[in-house]
């Protein structure tokens, strides 16, 4: 099995503080469908975007459909602000193929995340996320959050939340500063707070018994796992399913919306 990851666009609708995308001015392009049939993709993983916005794509159902239509399994990764009917009908007739879901949401204060992901209206996206959750039983559901000091105070009322509406996953990743306005953002200075929460956010998890996995980076250094030993080696399902654990050329390429391919990026 191998990993196809596609950029239906090389743009986005919103303009978030902490994203390549506020910063540069990329020629807009649009992957071109008639490009899916020289895929052999059949039986792969189908990683639908990762650093664009691909439902901003006016075909990005027939897309969704073509990998399905093909025996894949797809991963996809949205900020959730533009959900269509139609879309919605495609990933609800091939839902066993839709292996998860990503949106990102940094914060569950509507001032906060409109804040970050400007452009958004927090209520549209959490609607959409909980539709979502709830119109597709099988998938697996996952949030995405970007910390920064404006933030990471809240992370347990957010799991508390995403916890409610029955999101799977919880994944924390620490901003990158890419513009001197935002160094006020930047999370060095106050990392040792940032561990204590982080820290404190994995204790709230396991000692009130939550379904939610919530994963990042630091807990590979975080004291609490070797404390709670037997709760952290529980399974978790994981949003790659296993076996994908190589980046080796012949294993993952990434196609762009200009149709540039990229073999083995990580
Ligand atoms: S939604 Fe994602 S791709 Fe779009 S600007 Fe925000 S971080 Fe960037």
């Amino acid at each position: 099995m191998k990993i196809i990851e596609i950029e239906p666009t090389n743009h986005c609708n919103l303009r978030c503080v902490m994203c390549h995308n506020s910063f540069v001015n990329y020629k807009p392009s649009l992957f071109n469908i008639e490009w899916l049939k020289r895929i052999n993709s059949e039986n792969s993983i189908i990683k639908i975007s990762s650093i664009f916005e691909p439902l901003i794509h006016p075909e990005i159902d027939k897309i969704i459909e073509y990998f399905a239509e093909n025996n894949n399994k797809i991963i996809l990764t949205t900020n959730l602000t533009l959900l269509s009917p139609n879309l919605l009908k495609i990933l609800k007739k091939f839902e066993e193929n839709i292996y998860s879901i990503t949106v990102s949401i940094d914060s569950t204060k509507a001032e906060i995340y409109n804040s970050i992901r400007r452009g958004a209206d927090f209520n549209i996206t959490i609607k959409n996320r909980k539709l979502l959750r709830n119109f597709l039983s099988e998938t697996y559901n996952r949030v995405n959050s970007v910390l920064m000091k404006k933030n990471y105070n809240f992370i347990i009322d957010d799991i508390e939340f995403f916890n409610k509406i029955g999101i799977n996953e919880l994944g924390l990743i620490f901003i990158t500063i890419r513009d001197y306005l935002m160094f006020n953002e930047n999370l060095y200075d106050i990392k040792n707070n940032l561990f204590k929460k982080l820290n404190e956010a994995i204790e709230y998890v396991i000692e009130n018994n939550l379904n939610i996995s919530v994963r990042c980076p630091y807990f590979k250094y975080s004291p609490i796992p070797n404390i709670y030993t037997q709760e952290m080696s529980k399974d978790v399902p994981d949003y790659i399913p296993k076996g994908i654990n190589c980046s080796a050329i012949e294993k993952q390429v990434k196609i762009f919306a200009d149709g540039i391919v990229q073999l083995c990026y990580q």
